[in-house]
């Protein structure tokens, strides 16, 4: 065989695999994005899009969103890392993260969100540029229904006191929770900001029953309201579309 047939072909070879794998990545990518609410930008705004579904080829999450809607910033507005505000706000490494235990022998259940001790009355903001207030509540008594564990392995949900609480959606679908608040300044349905102050830290709720300090008990749920470690999720690298993509929920 001539030499120039055989560069000929290698060539030819590349390019087919270039081909047939670029075509399963976007099989890939369309079939996630098949499944999720699709969000553009009118007048700088978020709207949601039902998902729908996508032509082959067509990707609608651009590194321009990812940029502007999926980066977190501190609940304190104090322009720390998500790291930096557990080395500085979190007490206890055991205690106060998600996933403590939590409960008794017979209703076991796990701290759902993060604790950050700060003084009471510190202002609190919304975790990104834009949110929506999806659950609010000045009760100082005000009780949330979380998943427990009973004795027996047998899965079942029990009421606990989380005192006056404020929740927000972000545009990417997940929601932050605040709570042991002292003061809500936020109402229901309320369009937000970085700049919004949406309540002051407390000790209300669970909390006053305890000797725990004041603090932000910060939850982060998913769009099928599930809790997760903010410490997995909270790093979104805004230059790559596929972290992006693999840490957004599917069912
Ligand atoms: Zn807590």
């Amino acid at each position: 065989m001539k030499k120039s047939t055989i560069f000929i072909s290698i060539i030819f070879a590349i390019l087919l695999i270039i081909i047939i794998t670029d075509f399963f990545i976007i099989k890939s990518l369309n079939k996630k994005l098949d499944r999720i609410t699709i969000l553009t930008t009118l007048d700088k705004k978020p709207v949601l899009f039902p998902a729908r579904k996508l032509e082959e080829k067509t990707i609608l999450i651009t590194p321009e969103f990812v940029d502007l809607y999926s980066k977190y910033y501190s609940p304190f507005k104090d322009g720390r890392t998500f790291q930096e505000l557990i080395n500085k706000y979190i007490h206890n490494r055991w205690q106060d993260h998600y996933g403590a235990p939590r409960g008794t022998s017979s209703m076991r259940r796990i701290h759902e969100g993060i604790d950050l001790f700060a003084p009471i009355n510190t202002p609190v903001y919304p975790l990104t540029d834009y949110g929506i207030v999806t659950e609010v509540s000045d009760n100082p008594h005000y009780m949330v229904t979380v998943g427990c564990v009973r004795t027996g392995g047998i899965q079942d949900s029990v009421k606990i006191e989380y005192g006056k609480t404020v929740r927000i959606l972000y545009p990417e679908g997940i929601e932050s929770i605040y709570t042991h608040l002292n003061e809500v300044n936020v109402v229901l349905g309320q369009e937000v900001d970085r700049d919004t102050q949406v309540g002051l830290i407390g000790r209300t709720g669970n909390v006053q029953r305890t000797t725990k300090a004041a603090h932000l008990h910060m939850e982060l749920r998913d769009k099928n309201n599930k809790s997760f470690d903010p410490r997995h999720r909270l790093h979104f690298n805004q230059h790559s579309i596929k972290f992006f993509l693999d840490h957004l929920d599917w069912d």
